[in-house]
């Protein structure tokens, strides 16, 4: 395996072991007989798909998720020939393409339901269908008045299986109040009792992403669609309290990410210098710059312009002034060893010091998923054993 980070301006390091463990303890937390599906989608949460999908042949993942079509045919060239579902809409022109490369559809309207219907038969072999069921997110999903249309289509029909039936929570990461999510649950418990009914007995019931794991174990059903948590990022701050209230402090969610770049220049600048676009920073006193070759452009947020700080020989140096398309400025002034070339970590530990996806999240106003999710696809990942060593890298 090529390492050739020390050639690089920045990339990105994902930790395997950390991977796994957050993986275990999601296996943990669930009961026995329920599947535990992997969410890779928007590049594996920025941790790269490739990367992760070749981890997940080796981990306790059951399942693969993916938003669009493009993701489930990447997740196959990386080499996972396990169960695939697609989370989102497929062209109609593109499901014969999900059929054969043998992806589960997520399905939600009657015309794609009935050219899937058509696909099926002439290829011989049923379309994967996960219905979703709209209980209160108002997002995809059809409502529960229609199911028994819609379980109209299924019986007899030898071009279609009912291989699951889904619902997604409205604001299970944004309260620790759970009374809506269990309103969704209550409608989504009596959708499966009539799709029972009507005799679809293997069919998986799936509502779970990793904040209902975390704090509301009835929503665990047969399979559990785990992002975020997968990664070792709290899904918000009321997840990490709910979670700290059923279990104690004990659920250790790692960080598998780390982003790094190195110092591109140093220099000194006089006090009442300006700095950046906008002269939007001022300096206070003779200051010197760490110059960094990252910038909006790689996914580090303009928001941070003046908010952000970076790690450099485990210390914290603040962003001065807006952040450019491909570089940022920082203040080390009070870090005389930094050197030329020193990596320096965005997102990560270094030493005893660590910056969270969700300390810049909460800086720029977002949240940890938009921060991780939009790290850019150019920048190289390299996946990292439990010696530090680099086991698979995914360069563009
Ligand atoms: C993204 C997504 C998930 C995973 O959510 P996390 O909060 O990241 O665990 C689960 N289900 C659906 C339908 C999703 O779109």
């Amino acid at each position: 395996m090529q390492d050739t980070r020390n050639r690089l301006l920045t990339w990105i390091e994902v930790d395997l072991p950390a991977l796994e463990e957050n993986l275990g303890l999601f296996r943990a937390l669930l009961p026995e007989n329920t599947r535990l599906l992997l969410v890779v989608k928007a590049n594996a949460y920025g941790h790269g798909l490739g990367l992760v999908t070749r981890f997940a042949g080796s981990s306790c993942a059951d399942h693969i998720g993916v938003h669009s079509l493009q993701e489930a045919a990447a997740v196959r060239a990386a080499g996972w020939s396990g169960p695939l579902l697609i989370m989102g809409y497929v062209p109609h022109l593109c499901l014969a393409d999900a059929m054969e490369i043998g992806a589960e559809l997520t399905v939600f309207d009657q015309e794609t339901i009935a050219r899937l219907a058509r696909l099926g038969r002439r290829l011989g072999r049923p379309a994967e269908c996960h219905l979703k069921l709209e209980t209160g997110t108002n997002r995809h999903g059809i409502a529960p008045e229609d199911l028994p249309r819609y379980l109209e289509r299924f019986a007899g029909e030898p071009g279609l299986r009912l291989a699951g039936l889904s619902t997604h929570f409205a604001n299970i990461e944004d309260t620790t109040d759970h009374s809506y999510a269990k309103e969704q649950l209550r409608l989504f418990g009596e959708c499966g009792r009539i799709v029972r009914a009507a005799g679809h007995t293997d069919t998986l019931f799936h509502t779970a992403c990793s904040a209902a794991v975390l704090t509301l174990s009835e929503t665990a059903f047969d399979l559990a669609r785990a992002g975020i948590g997968a990664y070792g990022l709290w899904p918000s701050r009321e997840t990490l309290v709910s979670t700290r209230e059923r279990h104690g402090e004990q659920v250790p969610l790692r960080p598998a990410l780390t982003w790094k770049t190195r110092i591109a220049q140093i220099k000194w600048v006089k006090p009442g210098a300006f700095v950046g676009y906008g002269c939007s920073h001022r300096t206070g006193r003779r200051t010197r710059l760490a110059i960094l070759p990252v910038g909006y452009s790689d996914g580090y947020d303009r928001g941070l312009s003046g908010l952000g700080h970076v790690l450099v020989r485990g210390r914290r140096a603040p962003v001065l002034g807006r952040v450019c398309m491909n570089l940022l400025m920082t203040d080390v002034t009070d870090i005389p060893g930094a050197r030329l070339e020193d990596e320096v970590v965005l997102i990560g530990r270094q030493d005893t010091e660590e910056i969270r996806a969700a300390d810049l999240a909460a800086s720029a106003q977002t949240i940890a998923y938009e921060i991780v999710s939009r790290l850019g696809r150019h920048i190289p990942r390299f996946a990292l054993d439990a010696a530090g060593e680099v086991v698979d890298c995914e360069e563009p």
